[in-house]
């Protein structure tokens, strides 16, 4: 099977979807593997990095798309890109479905079929593939880092000539696979950690990463959706959690809000008039902010200062480490064409539990997220 890897265009993107060992796993498995020119560059893996696993690396971005049989990408390439594949390529990358409809109209004509990283679907047997946990690991780590980093005090209790500091206090909102990585970030820098989370299976695991959980009364129960991921709150329920945030605000220094429910916009969390009751110098950090913000006052790639306060709303954090992301990334792919190539060749069945639910363009037809 010939494997292309495209080189990402699109901005704040530096990860690769394939890494040099995973090609060299992937040509001991007899396959072929090209590499467009400076595709591993942002995540410090030089073009002669993949040449010495076995890959040949291509100038020419029309004739690579032509020739492979599976095309490898982190973001969806462009609809341009679409336009010189051969029918029957598949192209596997994250595609963001819900602003996808003219590239999948365009992948279904052009008879290429399209499997999106992100509809991996959230089960055991998938565990490996799940590019979602993965890269939301490496956000959350990289959410304490920069917010750290902003912050107008130390996170670490330090006992010094110059006076004791007390340690930082650190409050994660939202304690799912981001959040929980968040937590133990910020326990490893030193600050005295609590969070919050609407879903009631969440208190033991942030307990057990040595942090405080944050009640917000009778919340919990009802919160849970199928699949373990949370739903909207009714607007009691909203209102006090609203209460629980705002009551345990003005004593954080650091403040990262991850919480998500898929297919909506993010909750609402930390108001105007909540950032304002906390202390100059303090952070906030947004790992929302791309679905809309759990803070009122985030804005994609900005950094925004009130009263005081620092709100950071950083794009796409799991490219800032570009290097251990892309080798996560690569992982998953790895693993699931591992699961899809069978007698050498991507395999695609539509009643598979894994390939269905991932596939958004087969056969010449577009099919439903
Ligand atoms: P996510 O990114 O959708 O959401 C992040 C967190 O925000 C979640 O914990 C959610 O409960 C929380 N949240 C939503 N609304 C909130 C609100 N109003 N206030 C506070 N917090 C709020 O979730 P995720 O991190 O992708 O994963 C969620 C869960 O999915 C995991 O904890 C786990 O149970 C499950 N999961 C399963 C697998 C698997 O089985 N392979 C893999 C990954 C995750």
């Amino acid at each position: 099977m010939r494997i292309a890897v495209l080189r990402e265009t699109a901005p704040h993107e530096h990860r690769v979807s394939l890494v040099p060992p995973t090609v060299a796993r992937l040509i001991a498995a007899k396959h072929h593997v090209a590499v467009e020119r400076g595709a591993g560059a942002g995540a410090s893996f030089p073009d002669d990095t993949y040449v010495a696993a076995g890959a040949t690396v291509a100038s020419d971005r029309n004739a690579l798309l032509s020739e492979c049989d599976v095309l490898l990408a982190v973001q969806r390439p462009a609809l341009e890109d679409i336009g010189a594949m051969r029918s029957g390529t598949a192209v596997i990358s994250l595609v963001q479905p819900a602003t996808a409809a003219e590239y999948l109209a365009a992948a279904a004509s052009q008879g290429v079929s399209v499997l999106a990283m992100e509809l991996v679907p959230r089960t055991t047997k998938a565990q490996t593939m799940d590019v979602l946990s993965s890269q939301a690991t490496v956000a959350g780590y990289q959410a304490v880092l920069l917010g750290a980093s902003h912050c107008a005090r130390l996170l670490p209790m330090l006992t010094t000539a110059a006076g004791t500091i007390p340690p930082g206090k650190a409050f994660i909102v939202g304690a799912g696979v981001a959040g929980l990585q968040a937590i133990a970030t910020a326990r490893r820098l030193g600050a005295v950690v609590s969070a919050f989370d609407v879903r009631a299976a969440v208190k033991e695991q942030v307990q057990s990463l040595g942090a405080s959980f944050v009640e917000a009364g009778e919340v919990s129960a009802s919160a849970e959706a199928a699949g373990g991921y949370a739903r909207e709150l009714g607007q009691d329920q909203q209102t006090r959690v609203l209460a629980a945030i705002g009551a345990h605000l003005p004593q954080m220094d650091l403040v990262i809000t991850t919480a998500q429910i898929p297919g909506k916009p993010a909750p609402r969390l930390i108001t105007a008039a909540m950032v304002a009751s906390m202390k100059p110098g303090s952070v906030i950090l947004d790992a929302a902010v791309e679905t809309g913000g759990n803070c009122e006052l985030s804005r994609p790639g900005e950094t925004v200062v009130h009263a005081g306060v620092t709100i950071l709303g950083p794009v796409n954090l799991p490219s800032q480490i570009a290097q251990h992301a892309s080798v996560m990334f690569s992982r998953n792919l790895q693993s699931l064409l591992e699961y899809l190539v069978k007698d050498g060749a991507l395999t695609i069945a539509l009643d598979d539990p894994i390939a269905g639910p991932m596939c958004l363009a087969h056969g010449g037809e577009v099919r439903k997220a």
